[in-house]
């Protein structure tokens, strides 16, 4: 599941390939692809021909596409949603569901999406920020992100640490791996209590959670899933380079204790026993 570093690098990308383009026409293969864009597909490519990309944005795990008619188009990745650039000969991809042509003739912009949870919408007026994703806070890698607003909110809320890093109305971007990632570099099992944390402590979670997403982003992505690849084909590679999310069984690079793997909401968690330990219950007073 593509996660913000992924996500950073399909936009840098695209920033590349489209931006100053406009667009000639749109084809929709699929409805499941358009399901948020209320008024339906039809509509979808008539609002978007003619209209020129005026940049590629994004916040959290959502992109948008400001357009010079104000609206932007929006898009999620979801599992397995792939947006590419391919030449206008190249055969379809099996999960082509959207398709961008362009007046100028180039390389073509296509939503490929294997299981359909990604989407594309226009949202009207949304160039700036689209009203649709306005309640998703920054991420931590964004310029304007407030470390102290962060660390105040965090330790304002009674949760678990793991599940308030996964709460994108806290903080965007944060997916399940490199929440473990930053988790094991600040030495914190996922189940500590926020407002136990001090304030040098969420300081500190911080910093890891940014440096974990920054070097996700220089090694272009963490790829799991071979569904994913970015925006000219390759896959991240960042996964070589991971302490704890899936290295169950495998020694601890720091203390060499086996990699505990516990469950969370569907999903896994993996931590160093020895590294970060449980935090102990407390005795009812
Ligand atoms: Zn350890």
């Amino acid at each position: 599941m593509p996660e913000l570093p992924e996500v950073e690098t399909v936009r840098q990308g695209l920033s590349r390939w489209v931006i100053g383009r406009r667009i000639h026409a749109v084809e929709v293969r699929h409805p499941r692809a358009v399901r948020r864009h209320a008024p339906g597909g039809a509509h979808f490519a008539d609002v978007l021909a003619g209209r020129k990309v005026l940049d590629v944005r994004r916040r959290g795990k959502y992109l948008w596409l400001p357009l010079d008619s104000g609206d932007a188009v929006v898009g999620h990745l979801g599992m397995s949603g792939q947006l590419l650039l391919q030449p206008t000969d190249a055969p379809d991809e099996t999960h082509l569901r959207v398709r961008f042509r362009f007046d100028d003739g180039g390389p073509e912009l296509r939503f490929v999406d294997q299981r359909t949870f990604g989407g594309l919408s226009v949202s009207e007026g949304g160039g700036t920020l689209p009203a649709e994703i306005a309640h998703i806070a920054r991420d931590p890698l964004d310029p304007e992100f407030s470390d102290a607003e962060f660390v105040a909110a965090l330790r304002r809320r009674r949760t678990e640490v793991k599940r308030a890093l996964l709460d994108q109305s806290l903080i965007s971007g944060v997916g399940n791996i490199y929440a473990d990632e930053a988790l094991w570099r600040a030495g914190l099992h996922g189940t500590r209590s926020t407002d136990a944390l001090t304030g040098p402590a969420a300081q500190r979670l911080l910093a890891h959670v940014r440096d974990v997403l920054g070097e996700a982003i220089t090694a272009g992505g963490t790829s799991f899933d071979a569904l994913y690849v970015n925006v000219n084909g390759e896959s991240g590679y960042f996964d070589r380079s991971l302490n704890a999310y899936g290295r169950e069984g495998q020694p601890c690079r720091r203390c060499g204790a086996p990699i505990r793997r516990e469950a969370f909401m569907n999903r896994s968690s993996y931590s160093c026993p020895r590294c970060q330990p449980r935090p102990r219950i407390k005795p009812r007073p």
